[in-house]
């Protein structure tokens, strides 16, 4: 577990952009939603997903998902 990893997740940001291709739902459901939009889900625990997260966010393939520690 690198140092990056470790860090906590202060929030969860999607710029404009998406393209609701759904790749980050499939790889973290527990945290967005990919409807009309993709939506950053609410009181969800952002640390208890930090991997799954961090993991969507670079495998966007417009790169609007922003992980704010
Ligand atoms: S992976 Fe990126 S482009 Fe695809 S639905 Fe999620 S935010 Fe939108």
């Amino acid at each position: 577990m690198n140092n990056e990893t470790k860090k906590d997740i202060k929030n969860v940001v999607i710029e404009p952009g998406c393209i609701t291709c759904g790749a980050c739902e499939f790889t973290a459901p527990e945290v967005f939603k990919v409807t009309d939009i993709c939506r950053v889900k609410t009181d969800v625990d952002f640390d208890a997903y930090k991997e799954k997260i961090r993991e969507a966010a670079r495998l966007c393939p417009v790169s609007v998902i922003k992980v704010k520690e």
